[in-house]
C-alpha cells in the first residue's frame, strides 16, 4: 500500500490550511501553490514548501493544471488534495493526476464525471430505489413535450442546468405563460456559465429543507454514511448556516436517507468523502438532488458530532486502506453549527464587499472552532470567493450550540469590510430558526435589511470615541498598549434584540 509522503494542496485559504494541518498530524509533508495575490497568505507560510504558480486570476493560477503538475514533478509530490471549488470536481484533472502516476485524494475521474452532470447523476441513481423530485429524466430536446410534462407535474416548476452549481443556472417558472421566456433564459445562462446548454425540469418544492448526507467510501467496496447536515438557511440558493444533526428529521428518516445516500454513492463506484444532497418537503418526503464529489465547505459540523477527521479518512482511503469502521460502529453526540463568514453586505442584498481587514480578532474558548485563512491587515481579493472564515460551535445540545454561536459572533471583531456575522446573529435568535420551522426561504420570509441597521447617531458617536481611545493607546511602534480590564467596544447590533428573539 503506498504511504503518502508529500501532499500538494491545489487550493487556497481556509481549506488549504485545514488540509495541511491534518497532513502534518499524519507526518506528511505539504506543498502550497499560490497566486501572486496570495503571496502573504497563511496557507503559504504554513506549508513545508510553497510555489507561486501565476497571476491572481484563477484561470492562470489555481486552475492551471499543467503548472500544478509541474510543481508535483519538481518537488517529488506523491498526492494532490484539491479541497473544494477550483479543480476539485474536474474529472479531466483527476484523470491527468492519475496518468501522471500521482494519487488524487478524492474519487475516480469516472465518478466525478457522472455526478458532475445532474442528469447523469439521476440516471445513475435510478438503478436503485431512490426518491427523485418529479420532473424530466433527460435533457429537454422538445419544448412541446416539456410543456406537457410541466403541466402534468403542476406549476411552479424549476428549470435547472444539468451542469449547474453554486446555486446558479436555476429558473422558477410560475405558470405556462412564462415557460418559453424562462426556458430561453435558462438555456443561454447554462451555455454562458457552464458551456453546456442542457437543462431539465423539476417540480419546484415551495417550502423545502436542504438536508445532505456525508458519505465515506474506500477502494474495497465499503461505503458508510456519517449522518446528515441541515443547510436550509441560504441566500441565492447558497448556504450560510449549516448544522448537524438536523432537528427536522426522525431517526427513521435519517436511516432511510443514509441508505439512499450510500446507494447513490454505490451507483457511481464511489470512494473517498462525498455528499449526497436531498430536498425535503413539508410532509417530510425527501428527494435526491445531487452528489458533490469532494470535501464540502460545511464538513466540520460532521467532524464535531462524530469525532471523525474527514481529511484524515480521505488520505487513508487514498492510500488504499479499508475504512476503519462499519456503519454499526458510527454514532454521533451533541450538536454543531457552522456559519459562513463572508465579506458580504447583508443590508445590500448580500453583495460581496471587498476591502482590507483593518481589525480581525477571532473568537475562542470552549466549543468554538474557527477555520480561516486571513489575518488582520490582509485584503480580501476580488478574484476569489469572498469567504473569510467558517465559525463553528459545538455543544451538548442545539440550544447550547446556538448560545455558544451568539457568544462567539459577539467576540468576533472584523472591521474594514461588511460581513455576514450580523445576519447570522439575527438568524441564531430568530424564532423560526430556534424552533426549527425554517426552510430555504428563511431570508425572504423573515429578513429585511433594516433589521440590521446600526448607524444611529449614538452609535456613530460611540464608535468615534472608541477609535480615538484606541489611537491614544497605541505605543510609539504603533502596537496597542495592553490595559488589563479595559472595556472593549461592543457594536450596537450585537446587543440589540431582533424581531423573533
Ligand atoms: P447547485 O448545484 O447549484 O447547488 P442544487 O440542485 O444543489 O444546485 O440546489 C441548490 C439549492 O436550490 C437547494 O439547496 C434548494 O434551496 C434549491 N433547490 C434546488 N432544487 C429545488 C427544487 N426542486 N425545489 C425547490 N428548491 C430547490
Amino acid at each position: 500500500m503506498p504511504q503518502i509522503q508529500k501532499i500538494l494542496v491545489a487550493n487556497r485559504g481556509e481549506i488549504a490550511l485545514r488540509i495541511m494541518r491534518t497532513a502534518r498530524e499524519m507526518n506528511i509533508r505539504t506543498v502550497a501553490v499560490f497566486s501572486e495575490a496570495d503571496r502573504t497568505s497563511p496557507h503559504v507560510r504554513y506549508a513545508d514548501e510553497a510555489v507561486c504558480i501565476g497571476p491572481a486570476p484563477s484561470s492562470e493560477s489555481y486552475l492551471n493544471t499543467e503548472k500544478i503538475l509541474k510543481v508535483c514533478r519538481d518537488l517529488n509530490v506523491d498526492a494532490i488534495h484539491p479541497g473544494y471549488g477550483f479543480l476539485s470536481e474536474n474529472a479531466a484533472f483527476a484523470q491527468k493526476v492519475a496518468e501522471a502516476g500521482l494519487i488524487f485524494i478524492g474519487p475516480s475521474a469516472a465518478s466525478i464525471e457522472v455526478m458532475g452532470s445532474k442528469i447523469a447523476a439521476k440516471q445513475a441513481a435510478s438503478q436503485y430505489n431512490i426518491p427523485m423530485v418529479p420532473g424530466t429524466v433527460s435533457a429537454i430536446q422538445d419544448r412541446m413535450e416539456a410543456k406537457i410534462i410541466a403541466s402534468s407535474i403542476g406549476y411552479p416548476i424549476l428549470i435547472k442546468a444539468s451542469a449547474g452549481g453554486g446555486g446558479k443556472g436555476m429558473r422558477i417558472v410560475a405558470s405556462e405563460d412564462e415557460f418559453d421566456e424562462q426556458m430561453d433564459r435558462a438555456v443561454s445562462e447554462a451555455l454562458s456559465s457552464f458551456g453546456d446548454g442542457s437543462v431539465f425540469i423539476e417540480k419546484y418544492i415551495t417550502s423545502p429543507k436542504h438536508i445532505e448526507i456525508q458519505i465515506l467510501g474506500d477502494h474495497h467496496g465499503n461505503i458508510v454514511y456519517l449522518f446528515e447536515r441541515e443547510c436550509s438557511i441560504q441566500r441565492r440558493h447558497q448556504k450560510v448556516v449549516e448544522e448537524a444533526p438536523s432537528i427536522s428529521i426522525t431517526p427513521e428518516i435519517r436511516h432511510e436517507m443514509g441508505r439512499c445516500a450510500v446507494d447513490v454513492a454505490r451507483s457511481c463506484g464511489y470512494y473517498g468523502a462525498g455528499t449526497v444532497e436531498f430536498i425535503m418537503d413539508e410532509e417530510r418526503n425527501f428527494y435526491f438532488l445531487e452528489m458533490n464529489t469532494r470535501l464540502q465547505v460545511e464538513h466540520p459540523v460532521t467532524e464535531l458530532i462524530t469525532g471523525i477527521d474527514l481529511v484524515k479518512q480521505m488520505i487513508l482511503v487514498a492510500e488504499g486502506n479499508p475504512l476503519p469502521f462499519v456503519q454499526e460502529d458510527l454514532t454521533f453526540k451533541g450538536h454543531a453549527i457552522e456559519i459562513r463568514v463572508y465579506a458580504e453586505d447583508a443590508t445590500n442584498n448580500f453583495l460581496p464587499d471587498i476591502g482590507t481587514l483593518h481589525t480581525y480578532t477571532k473568537p475562542d474558548g470552549n466549543g468554538v472552532r474557527v477555520d480561516d485563512g486571513f489575518e488582520q491587515g490582509m485584503e480580501i481579493p476580488i478574484y476569489y470567493d469572498p469567504m473569510i472564515a467558517k465559525l463553528i460551535t459545538y455543544g451538548e445540545d442545539r440550544e447550547t450550540a446556538i448560545q455558544k454561536m451568539i457568544r462567539a459572533i459577539d467576540e468576533y471583531q472584523i472591521s474594514g469590510v461588511a460581513t455576514t456575522l450580523p445576519f447570522c446573529r439575527f438568524a441564531m435568535q430568530h424564532e423560526a430558526f430556534v424552533n426549527g420551522s425554517f426552510d430555504t426561504n428563511f431570508v425572504s420570509n423573515y429578513f429585511r435589511p433594516d433589521m440590521l441597521s446600526t448607524n444611529s447617531d449614538e452609535e456613530t458617536a460611540s464608535l468615534a470615541a472608541v477609535i480615538s481611545a484606541y489611537i491614544l493607546n497605541l505605543n510609539a511602534a504603533g502596537k496597542p498598549v495592553q490595559n488589563e480590564g479595559e472595556n472593549t467596544y461592543v457594536p450596537k447590533w450585537r446587543s440589540r434584540r431582533f424581531a423573533g428573539s
